[in-house]
């Protein structure tokens, strides 16, 4: 910890689904966990099923319009939700205007891709609420009216929520002032801040094909190395050895344009 004290309250996070064992473990090792013992995160497991009247807690139902599979039904979604904020959300007649510092996100593979932006504008919210789908998915009404946005972690389909909620979480809590030891990592990490990339000649030859559009990209992180110096014959880079702070810094940069231009070609690509 850095010995500075930061004076915001704790964020929360709220996680509904219908497996809460899933988060047993999950939610504690590494930072996750010091940020939870050190107040800087809250977070609350809900179980879905509290929500339902029916002697089987029943929480999914078959689609209309026929098909596979199940899907989860809203109004233990709606519930769980509302019980949470402590207000209704509202009906078609009428609903609530949605709190600005509460995102209530539905987990979706259908949903827009999350990203290092939206990791660092949830860490500004007092509180984010991770709905967990199962099955088929989740009652549209829970996307159109209930949630604040539909998230998906990527191009593949999973079989629940719950892994995507705990990546939200881990990306969300590292930003949060304090959780990291050295403030200043999360900046220098992949995706941390655009760089211009404009202005050094030598770099910039590196990016020939790129030359008229280097302003303003992420890049990913730098390669990293620690000891031994030469391990099976493969040796460090000489100059990460040498204690010149430049010429590392200098190497950093171009290592990791060389490395974002290999596995992430489309970040350097005109937006
Ligand atoms: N029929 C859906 C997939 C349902 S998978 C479709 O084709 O889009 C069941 C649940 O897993 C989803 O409701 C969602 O909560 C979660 N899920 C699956 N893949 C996901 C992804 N890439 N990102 C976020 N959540 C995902």
């Amino acid at each position: 910890m850095t010995g500075i004290v930061y004076t915001r309250n704790s964020m929360r996070f709220d996680l509904i689904t219908i497996f809460p064992e899933f988060f047993t473990g999950a939610l504690e090792h590494g930072i996750v966990r010091r940020a939870r013992e050190a107040e800087l995160i809250d977070v609350h497991v809900q179980d879905l099923r509290e929500f339902t009247k029916d002697r089987h807690r029943t929480v999914d139902d078959r689609p209309f319009g026929g098909g596979e599979g199940m899907v989860l039904k809203p109004e233990p979604l709606f519930e769980a939700v509302e019980s949470l904020l402590g207000h209704r959300v509202g009906d078609a007649a009428a609903q609530t205007a949605p709190d600005p510092r509460t995102a209530i996100v539905l987990m979706s593979a259908a949903g827009k891709l999350f990203d290092q932006e939206r990791a660092q504008r949830y860490a500004r919210f007092n509180r984010v609420v991770l709905i967990c789908g199962r099955y088929e998915g989740v009652d549209e009404r829970v996307a159109e009216h209930l949630a604040t946005e539909e998230i998906s972690i990527g191009d593949f389909v999973l079989s629940g929520g719950e892994l995507p909620a705990l990546l939200v979480l881990d990306a969300v809590t590292r930003l949060i002032p304090g959780a990291l030891g050295n403030e200043a990592s999360s900046q220098n990490e992949s995706f941390g801040a655009r760089q211009d990339l404009r202005g050094k000649a030598e770099i910039e030859s590196q990016l020939a094909s790129h030359e008229s559009r280097v302003t303003g990209h992420m890049l990913l992180d730098f390669p990293h190395y620690t000891r031994p110096a030469e391990y099976r014959g493969w040796k460090v880079p000489e100059i990460l050895m040498g204690g010149n702070h430049a010429e590392v810094a200098k190497w950093r940069r171009a290592a990791a344009i060389e490395k974002t231009r290999r596995n992430r070609p489309d970040l350097l690509s005109a937006e």
